[in-house]
């Protein structure tokens, strides 16, 4: 046991995993669905609840378990719910926390599957919601009812990694008596520790950074131990959302280099914006580290880096971006985003392409704007990458 706290990375690394009797060194994965009891009054006591252990692998697995508790101590919870992808993670904290005839204010600027999740779906249950945007702290107070229980943010938002005082909005929560819950994908506990800032949820896709390799599919909730250990957990136990323990162990192995992957993301990703603000042919970029981003003094607060994430408008408007994109030979074309190969996207014809015009504008989406998770490539070969359809 240790007899001091462990800083992030030892956490990272060594938090989480009980070896078992056959002296493993890395976690073991646990393929069962269920576990045996000693007795008939030993199963009955975990039935109970009155004693702990495995009971049935929809709830109680060791190599999840090891993945929540490790991811836990990263994100300063009290309880984590590991859940098969990320939109069941927020899934799970809508039908575990909210009832019909609750309201819920949501930022713009969400995944687009959230938006649909939250409208369409969780919308035929007697939920209602709000949409604002997310810097503009006077529409979200404008936004508030007296059944408003939910307030939901991702910060940095996509693709303008626009970002929002979590703190400030926690506050405004509180005093209205809502939780804040954050989407924390694009800067994982490495970068920003929400909870710590006072929002009452954190969110993830683990698909993204916490692999960081693109391999599983898979998500979190974590809270205290009312809200995420008993009502979202009741979801996860009844409602079978369950994260396998093999995704979970690969998990459990990108969170071991997570803080240093989130290192060289953030050094790439603020070259590559450096690189592209001295670039003739682009009107625009948006990355938290540039001076010119409008919350970049926040965001060197709120964050302990700046993230992989960087877009950018080149001049020329759809054809000019599409050129940018058909151009590359080795950035990956998908949507996908926190890999270690770098990605590239044209938000306006996909992630965004069900906006109208006007929404598009309103949100920012300019034609030529181009998305890049900038991945663990050198950097001079994610720039020559680029640069072959940006002309001089
Ligand atoms: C990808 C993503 C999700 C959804 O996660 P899945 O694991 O694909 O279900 C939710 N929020 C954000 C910010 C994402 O990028």
């Amino acid at each position: 046991m240790q007899d001091f706290p462990w800083e992030f990375e030892t956490l990272a690394v060594r938090s989480g995993h009980v070896r078992t009797a056959e002296g493993e060194h890395s976690e073991a994965i646990f393929p069962t669905s269920s576990f045996v009891f000693g007795s008939a009054a030993e199963a009955a006591a975990r039935f109970g609840g009155t004693q702990p252990g495995n009971i049935y692998a929809r709830f109680t697995n060791p190599t999840v378990r090891y993945f929540q508790e490790r991811l836990a101590a990263l994100e300063g919870a009290e309880s984590c719910v590991a859940t098969s992808s990320g939109m069941s993670a927020i899934l799970a904290v809508m039908l575990g926390l909210l009832k019909a005839g609750d309201h819920v204010v949501c930022s713009r600027s969400v995944f687009g599957t959230t938006t649909l999740l939250l409208q369409n779906i969780i919308g035929k249950f007697g939920v209602t919601f709000s949409f604002v945007e997310l810097t503009d702290m006077a529409a979200w107070e404008a936004a508030l009812q007296p059944n408003t229980r939910l307030l939901f943010v991702e910060t940095p938002a996509n693709p303008l990694t626009e970002i929002v005082d979590i703190r400030e909005l926690a506050d405004l929560a509180h005093r209205h008596g809502s939780l804040l819950v954050v989407d924390n994908c694009f800067c994982t506990p490495a970068l920003q520790r929400p909870l710590e800032l006072g929002a009452d949820i954190v969110v993830h896709s683990a698909t993204k950074y916490l692999d960081g390799q693109g391999r599983a599919l898979g998500g979190a909730v974590l809270g205290d131990k009312e809200r995420v250990g008993k009502d979202v957990y009741a979801i996860l136990r009844n409602g079978g959302i369950t994260m396998s323990p093999f995704n979970a162990w690969i998990f459990l192995k990108g969170l071991e280099t997570l803080s240093l992957r989130m290192k060289a993301h953030c050094d790439n990703a603020m070259q590559l914006a450096q690189w592209l603000t001295t670039h003739p042919n682009i009107a625009a970029v948006h990355y938290p580290g540039l001076a010119s981003h409008p919350q970049h003094e926040l965001a060197q607060r709120q964050q302990s880096g700046f993230g992989g994430i960087v877009s950018f408008v080149v001049n020329g408007g759809q054809e000019a971006a599409w050129k940018v994109i058909d151009a590359t030979q080795m950035l990956s074309i998908t949507a996908n985003l926190g890999d270690a190969k770098s990605t590239i996207t044209h938000p306006a014809t996909t992630t965004h392409g069900r906006l109208t015009p006007e929404q598009k504008a309103t949100a920012g989406i300019a034609d030529g704007l181009i998305r890049v998770s900038v991945g663990l490539e050198h950097i001079r070969d994610i720039q020559r990458d680029l640069a072959r359809g940006l002309g001089e």
